[in-house]
């Protein structure tokens, strides 16, 4: 199904008068990882309410709205969205917001379950009912359970259930529960606020927005909660039991360069694989310019490892948003032209090294060199500041089929055809590493090698669970570009 295919943010705030606007001031600031919906979901301590909608941040909580003052509470979680899917579906906006046995419970997932199809036919055949197609929902069935209620600890046992990517944020009445995955996939991060409030995010950048301080990551397998008592973890997976997996992909594109991913500030790494790119494919140019922004950091490091001048050959407009988010191919077109237009003085009859990050399918960046050829440059080498992207990825980054990949079925030379390029140059998949300050073990590569930390048993792609798609659209706003 679609929908299981995530790459979300998640901010939550224990405690602080300000919690609900606090959330939306962290949602905003993740806003880079995703755009299709935002929710909140907040507690008095007795009862939670939940607001979702489709579209951005800014979009849902509309100024004025008065929706932030009707959630005002001490205690709040929130997500932002981004799924593959064509359709966009308010029903499986969040937080998810249910209520069993044992009371209301909110959840804000970032990640891809690879086993939820399976789980959801297994408690389908027993007469459960689903109200939305994302893998999220199964974990609130867990949780239900009766079986399961009874454990010792409900929801380290029903994480127990869950193979796959998953950072986790669960709002019950009295407590926010913060869970990642024991593989540590997706990030997750715990802040303090100024006024002693804990805090948890995707990304450290929330942090910065709302004054509070980095403390440290959740750790994989661990569950914190965040209670009136303040902070208090266990581990429901035995730490150190696997080695990490941690997304290299975060640093390469999705996380926010001012952010700490995996310990680390993504604006230095990205510096370092773009210095690390111009030692592996050097290139005789006149200028270096960076896609903006995603590869505007390892540009830099391009630049000056090669002593090249940076220029910016491209301007981007800020009032459009990621293409590649948008869930359709036309989007994404449109959403490039409106994106990046050429400064004509900076590449005109020049020799133009450009540096991105990263390519997927290859048309935007083929309509890229292109502009740059129009506007004049003499010549266009393309420097990419990661391996070719070879395989899809199964635990949360949305990238297409194998087939769809550029560099699945083609050798360098053919990419250079396609793209148009004058030259082409990725950096080495042990060139990546070495950026990195972790073990080169302790990152997930898949879409670069093919080795697959957690075995994927059934093909899971995009429509593995669309016949459970079903028809809410009534309130579907237009897609913000
Ligand atoms: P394309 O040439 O069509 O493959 O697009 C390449 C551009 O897509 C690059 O500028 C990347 O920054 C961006 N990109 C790569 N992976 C993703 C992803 N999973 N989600 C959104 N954008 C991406």
């Amino acid at each position: 199904m679609s929908e299981k295919k995530e790459y979300c943010g998640l901010f939550g705030i224990f405690g602080d008068p300000e919690a609900v606007h606090k959330t939306y001031f962290g949602l905003h600031s993740l806003q880079h990882r995703g755009q299709e919906s935002a929710g909140i979901a907040s507690s008095d301590g007795t009862h939670i309410n939940c607001y979702t909608g489709m579209g951005r941040v800014s979009r849902v909580f509309r100024a004025g709205g008065g929706i932030l003052e009707r959630l005002k509470s001490p205690v709040a979680i929130g997500h932002v969205r981004y799924s593959t899917s064509g359709s966009s579906n308010p029903a499986n906006a969040q937080p998810f917001l249910s209520e069993y046995s044992r009371g209301q419970v909110a959840v804000a997932h970032n990640g891809n379950l690879i086993n939820a199809a399976l789980l959801r036919d297994e408690y389908e055949a027993c007469g459960h009912i689903f109200k939305s197609t994302n893998d999220t929902e199964i974990i609130v069935h867990l949780l239900a359970k009766p079986t399961h209620v009874a454990k010792p600890d409900p929801l380290g046992h029903v994480l127990n259930h869950l193979q796959g990517a998953y950072s986790l944020l669960f709002l019950f009445s009295d407590r926010i529960e913060a869970a990642r995955d024991p593989f540590g996939i997706r990030p997750l991060c715990i802040g303090k606020t100024a006024n002693g409030c804990y805090c948890v995010a995707s990304e450290t950048c929330a942090f910065d927005m709302i004054q509070a301080e980095y403390i440290r990551d959740v750790e994989p397998g661990e569950i914190v909660t965040l209670n009136k008592d303040g902070l208090h973890n266990r581990f429901f997976a035995a730490p150190g039991e696997v080695v990490p997996a941690h997304c290299a992909f975060e640093h390469v594109y999705f996380a926010k360069q001012n952010s700490l991913a995996f310990g680390e500030n993504v604006h230095e790494v990205r510096k370092k694989l773009g210095a690390r790119l111009a030692e592996e494919h050097p290139a005789e140019a006149d200028v270096v310019t960076p896609v903006p922004d995603s590869g505007t950091s390892a540009a830099i490091g391009y630049a000056g490892a090669s002593g090249i001048g940076f220029d910016m050959g491209f301007v981007r407009s800020h009032y459009v948003g990621r293409t590649f988010i948008s869930p359709t191919q036309d989007m994404r077109d449109l959403g490039v032209k409106l994106k990046l237009a050429v400064v004509r003085e900076v590449v005109q009859g020049k020799r133009v090294v450009v540096v991105d990050d990263s390519i997927v399918r290859g048309t935007t960046t083929k309509g890229k060199i292109r502009s740059l050829r129009r506007a004049g440059a003499k010549e266009v080498h393309m420097r990419i500041s990661c391996p070719p992207i070879t395989n899809p990825c199964f635990y949360g980054v949305d990238f297409p089929t194998k087939e769809e990949l550029l560099a699945s079925s083609r050798s360098l030379d053919q990419i250079r055809e396609y793209l148009e390029a004058d030259s082409v140059g990725y950096v080495s998949l042990e060139g990546l590493l070495s950026c990195l300050s972790l073990p080169a073990d302790h990152y997930c590569t898949a879409c670069w090698s093919g080795k697959y930390r957690i075995p994927v048993a059934t093909v899971v792609n995009k429509f593995s669970m669309e016949r459970h798609q079903m028809q809410m659209f009534d309130n579907a706003e237009p897609y913000d570009v």
